[in-house]
């Protein structure tokens, strides 16, 4: 029987986890759940998964909780603040935990999962962005084991040879695919207009608003190009981006002899996260079969530089100073809760992210109160823009 924790068990991600874990139930024990303010979702979700700690950032949410499962006859104990989620991420008694809050907002608890040698699967790609080299150490002194939940990383590691050793040197380089978002067809004068609604109705998968405006920018694929240079160790010249607006193969890893391994499979990150939880054995994760003679074809093209200009930001970041994937990561969290917020145009959150990368890009930051010092005056420096541009 394995423990498990949940941060961010309220979100797309969470809810995942906890249907594949459903079909598991004698395996697997859920010790904590935690969210940042649905307090009715993880109501439900105590009553059903009756985990010993319940975490809600907002202290209002969490008493209601305490009171309401009190009411039910639930053990389950609500515990408040931030400052609680690293606490049930390194728990004693925690084998697992999926790291699935949105933003830097979950760098605290996923390098507490890392310190404190879990099988961390890690959802949460902007902890990789904001402190790449320090998580990694993290994972490597904290002895645990990294699955990669995001579903190209995940298609990356599961068409890597099992030696690591034999990463640098076997592989030429690995491609990202990417669905291209709901705008791959959109023109570029049109962009400017977009709304948040059309931006997060994404073709192929239903995901959490951040994440959703992400792909919509192509950002998204920003932030796994830098995410794919930590976990695999590789660097930026050898990892490329591909679109598949089908979404079927999930990413591809291309050896010196001129074969390319890839992994296909439906969109469903119910096979990722089962793939996280069973490592290095195979369960069922509740997806459906790929059906090829179905779909009919496979189609990939070129990423269009000129509409979506922000996936070239993650190649300049990785080319500056250590501390400008943080600057990249916060610039585009403001600008993205701004766009959401009906306070940025669509076409403004790449300006906002350009701008403040080239303002802070320079800064070298390696430790953690020196990233997270970086990370607030790279917020400050994309909120003032923000304010430029809706002014
Ligand atoms: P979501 O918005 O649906 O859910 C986010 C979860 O985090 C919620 O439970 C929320 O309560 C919690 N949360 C937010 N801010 C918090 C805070 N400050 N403290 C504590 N909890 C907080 O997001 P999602 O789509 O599930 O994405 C989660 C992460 O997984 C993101 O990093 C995203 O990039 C990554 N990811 C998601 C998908 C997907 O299909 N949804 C795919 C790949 C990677
Ligand atoms: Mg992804």
């Amino acid at each position: 029987m394995k423990r498990i924790t949940i941060l961010g068990s309220t979100g797309s991600i969470g809810r995942s986890t906890l249907e594949v874990l459903s079909l598991h139930a004698g395996d697997f024990e859920v010790f904590a759940l935690a969210a940042r303010s649905s307090r009715q979702a993880l109501l439900e979700q105590c009553l059903r998964f009756a985990p010993r700690y319940a975490v809600l950032e907002d202290a209002g949410a969490a008493q209601g909780l305490q009171r309401e499962l009190a009411q039910q006859g639930s053990r389950t104990q609500v515990l408040v603040g931030a400052e609680a989620m690293p606490r049930v991420a390194a728990d004693p008694e925690v084998d697992v935990v999926m790291a699935a809050i949105v933003g830097a907002a979950g760098l605290d608890s996923a390098l507490a999962a890392a310190r404190a040698g879990k099988r961390v699967l890690l959802a949460n790609k902007e902890s990789l962005v904001v402190a790449g080299e320090l998580f990694m150490r993290a994972m490597r002194e904290g002895g645990g084991e990294l699955l990669p939940i995001d579903s190209e990383h995940s298609a990356i590691l599961q068409s890597l040879p099992e030696q690591r050793e034999r990463w640098a040197e076997d592989v030429r380089e690995i491609t990202l695919t990417a669905s291209g978002g709901p705008f791959r067809r959109t023109e570029a004068a049109a962009l400017e207009a977009m709304t948040p609604e059309q931006a997060c109705a994404h073709p192929n998968w239903s995901m959490g608003r951040k994440i959703s405006v992400d792909s919509a920018t192509m950002m998204n694929k920003a932030l796994e190009v830098i995410e794919a240079h930590y976990l695999f160790g590789m660097p930026a010249s050898r990892i490329r981006v591909l679109i598949h607006p089908q979404s079927i193969v999930h990413s591809m890893v291309t050896y010196h002899d001129g074969s390319v391994v890839a992994q296909l499979g439906v969109p469903d990150m119910r096979t990722p996260i089962a793939y996280g939880l069973s490592w290095p054995r195979r369960m069922a994760s509740g997806s459906s079969w790929l059906d090829l003679a179905r779909i009919g074809r496979l189609d990939f093209e070129e990423p269009d530089a000129a509409r979506f200009p922000g996936l070239g930001l993650a190649f300049a970041a990785l080319d500056m100073a250590a501390g400008a994937c943080a600057v990249l990561n916060a610039a585009n969290e403001v600008a993205v809760q701004a766009f959401l917020d009906g306070k940025l145009r669509f076409t403004g959150i790449h300006r906002v992210n350009a701008a403040t990368l080239e303002a802070l890009g320079g800064s070298k930051a390696r430790e953690l109160p020196d990233l997270l010092d970086l990370d607030a005056r790279a917020r400050s420096h994309a909120a003032a823009r923000v304010r430029a541009l809706a002014g």
